[in-house]
């Protein structure tokens, strides 16, 4: 699997960065899956470097995710996929966190929803959806069982979980949430949606310790 990390800006906020991923069967693979595309279209345009995007995927609904959403969508015509429970607050001001951080995102139309277990496959992977809500209510994780990868979203960061006090977080979704991941190989590789990568394994012994 390769995987390109997108460190995007996002808005005026000084220092204030979200993750996209390109992930790739490999690095010749002229297909990608594209998860969370947060801003700055040109950048993830000239990354993708030619390759056809066979889906996007919203690993929640919260603005700092999906700046360039609309754009990619438009540019790629690839499926757009998000938990059920996310496409509401998408468009919502408040529930999607743009009032606070004082973004104006467009949010395409045709969204096709996923739920726990389903699976998207890419070439020889196979994401599978895990719904973690507790930052959200609809937050969702996808997980590579074969090559041990995880893009955790705002679930699960290096060294933190995510927040709870957000519109439809939940504290007691989230330490079952992570209860989950916790459950995972321990050389599992997790993305988050800011910041480093991680493990399982090391989270073991600093945020998952916690819950
Ligand atoms: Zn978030
Ligand atoms: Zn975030």
């Amino acid at each position: 699997m390769q995987i390109q990390t997108l460190e995007l800006p996002i808005g005026d906020i000084p220092g204030f960065t979200a993750n996209c991923y390109i992930v790739a069967a490999d690095e010749d693979s002229k297909n990608c899956i594209v998860i969370d595309p947060a801003s700055r279209i040109a950048r993830i345009e000239s990354a993708l470097a030619g390759r056809t995007v066979k889906a996007i995927v919203i690993t929640h609904r919260h603005s700092d995710h999906v700046g360039a959403l609309a754009a990619l969508g438009e540019i790629s015509n690839a499926p757009i996929y998000a938990h059920e429970l996310e496409i509401n607050g998408l468009a919502e001001e408040k529930a999607s966190g743009s009032l606070s951080l004082g973004l104006h995102i467009e949010i395409p139309e045709k969204i096709s929803v996923v739920k726990d277990g389903d699976i998207l496959t890419l070439g020889d992977l196979s994401f599978t959806v895990l719904h973690t809500p507790g930052h959200t209510v609809g937050s969702i994780c996808l997980y590579e069982e074969s090559q041990g990868v995880l893009f955790s979203g705002d679930t699960l960061f290096c060294g933190a979980q995510g927040r709870t006090d957000l519109h439809s977080g939940s504290p007691r979704q989230m330490r079952e949430s992570l209860s989950r991941l916790a459950l995972l190989p321990d050389n599992t590789m997790v993305y988050p949606g800011h910041d480093q990568p991680t493990s399982i394994g090391t989270e073991r012994h600093r945020a998952l310790a916690r819950i």
